[in-house]
């Protein structure tokens, strides 16, 4: 469920019309829902009603922003980063450091360091060479960091390969034949406290019957563990779970079913639970609102040229993924086109052969469920400058990040010394 929805013929953001934000931020910008992001974490927590204190940790790469961030921090949830950049984008926007879990297959040294001295509740181990060098650094540092390993369970997910993450051929995790082993190594070395499990098998899935493959894993492993006198204080289930974006295909499991499938596996388990959900909290709480620049008339299709980009939206073209695209004052009747951005890439296509509304130069179209993975995933490709972000809460709204200005983007340049004019 979001808050996009045509009120008096005009697609609206909650209360506020999208054609109204268009002409005070110009086109393209990112548009967030807040009513829509409260209520998927509300949805999210009341899902897991049945699971005793489980920590909430938002997956900040879906969506970095400092105001949504902030925003999911307030409805008490922590985050789950994978560099320094988000760290400090979570704790700048004042998430408490116990929340936060520092996961990802390349920390750096320097990332560990980080970490720890920022005391993070959590640091998700992705190999033995990595549970070795962070133990390293944290006794350089005179500290124990909280570890827990993170298991390639050998599922397949059943969604994009790109995003596919537990299989045992993909570069995540350890191999559960290795957890006794290693668990036992990391408690004889001091700097490390081994404190859980963790696994994290994809994104966008629309089966819960990998998911609970996975839990299973966890758990047998989890009384392995413990039959061999281990303590296992916490388990890490991930995110992963997906949202619609096509509304032609069936929607994907709910977050009480999946809450259902967790409370029925984990039942037992005597641990505390933390969940990284990412997209689910943001997918569909943001759109991406562009302008039709012109109708082309191709020799086998019409073009609608969007000023949006596959820099500014890279999904379609990274993943071949369906984004629904709606006017924002749709003209009765109906038309057949081919979204497309000016990127100077013929993988900058948003949708092939799209029925839709008639569309015209000038019309104002709205890219759904681009709240995650979206404005986080841009980049300045054709030197096109960042894209804003803007927050509507109800009848306010703000730019929570302005369009990057040519100034920026040039200034970020360095002329070599030695090809400075008349150098
Ligand atoms: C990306 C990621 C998530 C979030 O995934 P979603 O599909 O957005 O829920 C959670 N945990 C880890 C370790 C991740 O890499």
């Amino acid at each position: 469920m979001d808050h996009f929805l045509p009120r008096d013929g005009v697609l609206h953001a909650e209360e506020v019309p999208l054609d109204r934000l268009a002409e005070d931020v110009g086109t393209p910008f990112y548009c967030y829902s807040a009513a829509t992001l409260t209520r998927h974490a509300r949805v999210f927590r009341d899902a897991l009603s049945a699971i005793p204190d489980p920590l909430l940790a938002y997956a900040v790469k879906a969506n970095p922003n400092l105001s949504v961030v902030r925003l999911f921090a307030r409805e008490g949830y922590g985050a789950d980063v994978v560099s320094e950049g988000e760290m400090r984008r979570a704790l700048a926007a004042g998430v408490p450091p116990a929340r936060i879990i520092f996961s990802g297959v390349g920390k750096t040294a320097g990332e560990m360091r980080a970490a720890l001295e920022a005391g993070v509740g959590q640091i998700n181990v992705e190999s033995e060479e990595e549970l070795f060098e962070l133990a390293g650094v944290a006794a350089a540092a005179g500290v124990t960091a909280p570890v827990a390993l993170r298991v390639n369970p050998d599922v397949d997910a059943k969604t994009h390969a790109k995003i596919a993450t537990g299989r045992s051929e993909n570069k995540f995790g350890i191999p559960a034949d290795r957890i006794p082993a290693l668990w036992a190594a990391g408690e004889a070395i001091p700097g490390i406290a081994m404190r859980g499990l963790a696994v994290h098998i994809g994104s966008q899935i629309a089966d819960l019957a990998p998911m609970e493959a996975a839990f299973r894993r966890l758990g047998d492993l989890l009384e392995a563990l413990r039959a061999a006198g281990h303590a296992v204080a916490t388990a890490d289930l991930g995110g992963g779970l997906g949202i619609p974006y096509d509304p032609a295909c069936p929607a994907p499991p709910d977050p009480a079913a999946y809450g259902a499938m967790v409370a029925r596996v984990t039942a037992g388990w005597g641990v505390r639970l933390a969940f990284e959900p990412g997209r689910l909290l943001v997918g569909n709480a943001g759109v991406l609102v562009a302008r039709v620049i012109r109708v082309k008339r191709g020799a086998a299709r019409r073009f609608a040229v969007l000023d949006a980009g596959m820099n500014d939206l890279i999904r379609p073209t990274l993943y071949g993924v369906f984004h629904d695209i709606r006017a924002v004052r749709p003209r009765p009747g109906r038309a057949v086109l081919t979204f497309v951005g000016p990127v100077c890439e013929t993988g900058d296509t948003f949708a092939e052969d799209r029925e839709t509304t008639p569309l015209e130069a000038g019309d104002l179209v709205a890219l759904m469920t681009a709240g995650a993975y979206g404005a986080t995933m841009a980049s300045t490709y054709n030197s096109r400058p960042l894209v804003p972000e803007v927050l509507v809460d109800g009848g306010r709204w703000a730019v929570v990040r302005p369009r990057q200005t040519y100034g920026e983007l040039l200034g970020a340049d360095r002329i070599a010394p030695w090809l400075e004019e008349g150098g």
